[in-house]
């Protein structure tokens, strides 16, 4: 005897009355979308007798209906019209200049005009893995500061500006000119590896990728360091992974500039991950007291119902109309000055085959130490803190 009481037999008929019933709940289900899909006129008098049955099934229906509209309208890209702009960036650029304590928060979309492309937009790499399509790497060592990040540099120079937090990874802030106390990178620095093994941690400044080797939970880049002779690691927080790193994340500046914030100015970040770090938006002081919100990205963002003002532009279109209010100059930015060179360790001998990602170098013609020529343009993403994080994310995702 089975439990419960039934029989076999018993058990098996259950079964499949409720397996028909679940066919003809979902055939059901069919036909009410059907003739909801159809303009209310062209319904036939039967179609709206089953509606009128099937109550329910029709507020659901709607209801997902009105959600994947919604979705689909967080996801698309909108931009002010140009007086409109002008008028907010009138009100951003008086905020910026009476704020007592600026933070800037930055994303993926200051750098998309240095041709590293963003996650969430329509072309970005997280929308395009998500559609199942590949994503070919633009060639990271070409990218050079845009216009937002050359002006963030002077409005920090300027004292406008108290600390950057950024999102990103492609280390332009850095490149900049911004001084490394004035910045906390939450996601690493592509051209950092550090020794973990010594204390305090060493830290190796490269002029190339150093995660070609890397990915989620694997972060030794093959080197090892000078001094103690340890495995070397990136400096990359994956999605999923939680950043212990000291430098480049800097994660103390940032939250104690969050603390002191009266104004945060959010500059092309979809805020769907720094959301998620309750320091950065001082959710333990009531909302009177939280800093004034200022947003600027093409899509919407979790946190836009919070924002003093959204501005829908470009970054360095928002930040050039922004910089002549202010009356400020924006620095070009110049290989010949870029930081990153005076803080690189030179690789050793013997290491110079140690990656196959292109070197920066200061002209744009002459080849970078230790380069094997082979540029990056048109392959694939597959190492790296570009491609496998997300990649592995993405697949992750399939399976859940
Ligand atoms: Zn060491």
């Amino acid at each position: 005897m089975a439990a419960g009481g039934l029989s076999r037999s018993e058990r098996k008929a259950a079964e499949r009355v409720r397996r028909l019933r679940e066919e003809q709940q979902r055939e059901r289900l069919r036909q009410v979308s059907r003739i909801l899909r159809k303009a209310a006129t062209e319904r036939s008098a039967e179609e709206g007798r089953l509606l009128a049955e099937s109550e329910d099934l029709v507020t659901e229906l709607q209801g997902r209906s009105r959600r994947r509209e919604g979705l689909k309208r967080r996801q698309e890209e909108v931009c002010d019209d140009p007086e409109e702009l002008q008028r907010k960036v009138r009100e951003l650029a008086s905020a910026v200049r009476n704020a007592k304590y600026l933070v800037v928060y930055t994303g993926a979309g200051i750098s998309t005009a240095a041709s590293i492309p963003d996650y969430r937009g329509p072309n970005g790499v997280w929308t395009l893995l998500q559609k199942g399509r590949s994503v070919s790497a633009a060639d990271l060592s070409e990218a050079e500061p845009t216009l937002t990040h050359m002006s963030i540099a002077r409005l920090h120079e300027q004292k406008l500006v108290q600390h950057v937090v950024s999102q990103n990874c492609d280390g332009l802030h850095l490149r900049s000119g911004l001084p490394r106390s004035a910045m906390s990178e939450l996601h690493g620095n592509m051209y950092i590896e550090v020794c973990t093994a010594c204390t305090p941690n060493r830290e190796y400044v490269r002029v190339f990728d150093v995660t070609e080797r890397t990915a989620l939970h694997r972060h030794q880049t093959g080197r090892t360091c000078h001094k103690c002779g340890g495995q070397l690691r990136d400096t990359i927080v994956h999605f999923g992974e939680r950043g212990t790193l000291g430098q480049p994340l800097n994660w103390e500046a940032a939250t104690q500039a969050a603390s002191k914030a009266d104004t945060i100015l959010c500059l092309g970040s979809s805020l769907k991950v720094l959301k998620k770090y309750p320091h950065l938006w001082c959710m333990t002081k009531p909302p009177s007291r939280r800093p004034k919100l200022y947003i600027v990205n093409l899509q919407w963002t979790p946190k836009d119902d919070w924002a003093a003002l959204k501005l829908h532009g470009k970054c360095d279109d928002v930040m050039q109309l922004l910089m002549d209010e202010l009356g400020l100059e924006i620095p070009r930015y110049s290989r010949w000055q870029d930081p990153i060179f005076s803080l690189a360790t030179p690789l050793r001998a013997g290491e110079e085959g140690s990656h196959s990602r292109k070197s920066l170098c200061r002209s744009r013609e002459e080849p970078g130490p230790g380069d094997r020529g082979a540029p990056l343009s048109s392959a694939p993403i597959l190492g790296g803190w570009f491609g496998r994080g997300c990649t592995k994310r993405t697949k992750r995702k399939k399976v859940t």
